[in-house]
Parts: structure tokens; sequence; C-alpha cells
């Protein structure tokens, strides 16, 4: 495609998303489930490996969390990331766990090509069980959809602690008691989501606002620094090879598989909805998503 034609394809595309974004944002009475199955598709975009190995849903009747949504065969990651599940799934190894209504594990196909993380459940979440589920929730399912993703078909979601990070935790019924996980809440839940990482193996990892930024890159750096960018993931910082950690030991191809992935940093939608004045570089930094993915389909 000639420079102009996409200038002008992105153009149109960004006119449509906006009116999309700006529903979520001020529209009212739209369940969040039809939002995402029924949201405008400004882009028909590239889907990714859409629909082609897609996840299987827990057997109807079992008392599993709806780690995947997607009808279909179970596969060897849906197997592994239900196997992780258990083994976490009354986790108490930090101060989160006695408190939690429910562990939010992760949500989608586990073999999409691209991994949303998210820093930690609020109080939706928290009773719901799957990540991204509020208001957040709504418009990164609008943003995903903006790019032809979705947590049905093509994209994971996770964050780097399972449980509900509360200021009060006295008061778990109260709104408004979130706050972002402490550097030890983090240290001690991200094996989770560094073993969902090695089985997923995604192509891209979007990571969403400054903790899972922080974490992912092992950085201090803001994240209005950060984003936009697309950074190699470091396999062998979070995965030594003479690792401690028993979890964290993976395979010589699991390793070479996690060399190709890309981290691409942005806003957290929580931060758009609080500053949309941060659109259109959050929008920009989904078409650099969109972009990588449809380059690494060749
Ligand atoms: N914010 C997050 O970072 N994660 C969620 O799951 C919900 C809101």
């Amino acid at each position: 495609m000639s420079d102009v034609k996409k200038l002008i394809a992105d153009t149109k595309q960004w006119i449509a998303q906006e009116r999309v974004w700006d529903d979520c944002l001020y529209a009212s009475g739209i369940t969040e489930r039809q939002n995402s199955q029924t949201a405008d598709k400004p882009n028909s975009g590239k889907a990714i490996r859409q629909n082609s190995q897609t996840a299987a849903r827990p057997p109807s009747g079992s008392s599993a969390v709806p780690l995947f949504r997607s009808t279909d065969i179970p596969t060897t990651r849906n197997s592994a990331l239900q196997a992780l599940y258990e083994r976490y799934k009354d986790c108490t190894r930090c101060a989160l766990g006695p408190t939690r209504i429910k562990i939010v594990f992760g949500v989608g196909n586990p073999n999409s090509e691209v991994l949303f993380i998210g820093e930690g459940p609020g109080y939706e979440e928290d009773r719901r069980g799957e990540p991204f589920v509020g208001k957040s929730g709504q418009l990164l399912d609008k943003m995903m959809a903006a790019i032809g993703l979705s947590r049905e078909t093509n994209a994971y979601i996770a964050n780097i602690v399972k449980c509900h990070p509360m200021v009060n935790p006295q008061t778990p019924e109260a709104r408004g008691n979130d706050r972002p996980p402490s550097p030890e809440e983090v240290a001690t839940c991200s094996p989770i989501l560094l073993q969902q990482i090695a089985i997923m193996r995604p192509r891209v990892i979007m990571t969403l606002g400054s903790p899972s930024t922080k974490m992912v890159l092992h950085t201090k750096d803001a994240i209005t620094g950060l984003r936009g960018k697309i950074v190699p993931f470091d396999v062998d910082y979070f995965y030594p090879s003479i690792a401690e950690v028993e979890e964290l030991k993976i395979d010589a191809e699991t390793r070479e598989g996690l060399r190709q992935t890309q981290v691409i940093p942005t806003y957290h939608p929580a931060a758009l909805l609080r500053n949309p004045n941060l659109k259109p570089e959050s929008w920009t930094d989904l078409k650099l998503l969109r972009d990588t993915l449809a380059k690494s389909q060749g």
C-alpha cells in the first residue's frame, strides 16, 4: 500500500475507533458482553491466528473459572494453563490471598499471538474471577476490537498479580478500594504470570500501564518514556538458565520461542478514562501492535 493510501486508511480507522471509544466512555446501558460482541469493528483487522487454534471452555457444570471463552477442542496450552490454575487457585503466598474473593487468573485464547498484561484485579474482577471486566475492561475490549482482537478469539489477558490489592482489606465490600500492587506482592505473584508466558509464548506482549511495564521490562522508568516502543522480552532475565525457582525452569525450545517475543508498552485503559487526551498516543501504540502482529504473520 502506498504511504498516502495507508495514511488515508489509518485516518479513517482513527475516526471510526474514536466513535467506538467515545461510545465506551459516555454510553450507558450497554452490557459489557454486548460491547465486545457487537462493537463496530473499525478495522476489519488482520485477525491473528483467528479461530484456527481456538481455546476450550471448561466443561459445563465444572467449578472452574471461565479461563477460556472460545468453544473448541482442548489444546496443550489450555491443559497446561488449567494445571497451572489448579496449582495456584487457593494461593495465599502473599497478603492479598486471604482477602480476595476470587483469584483472577486470566482469560482468552492461550494460542493467541498477543498477551495483554494489566496490573491487578479490581472490585468487579475480584467478584467475577475474570480480568478487565469493569469500566477499564470495557474500554480495553473496544481498544482490542479496533485492531481486530478480542478475548473471545485471538487475544489473552492477564495481570501481574492475581488477587485484588485493596487499600483497606477490612472493607472488601467498598468500591474505590483499589491500589496498585506492592513490589513484594508483584515479586511473590509474578512467577505465575511468567509461567503463563512460558506456556503461551506470545509473539507480542502489550503491557498496560506502569506497574506491568515496570515488571515486564524490569525497569523503574516511567510509562510515558517507554510506551510506543518495541522492546525484546528479556527471557534470560526472567528464566535464568540456573533457575533457583523450579517453576521457572524452561526447556531450550521455549527459551528460543520466547526470544522472538516483543514487548509493546502502552497506557492503562484506566488512565485513558481519566485523561482522554492520552488516546491519540494509545491509538499509535495499538497500530504498532497491529502492524507488528501483521508482520509476524508474514
Ligand atoms: N485493571 C487491571 O490492571 N487489571 C484488571 O483486571 C482490571 C483492571
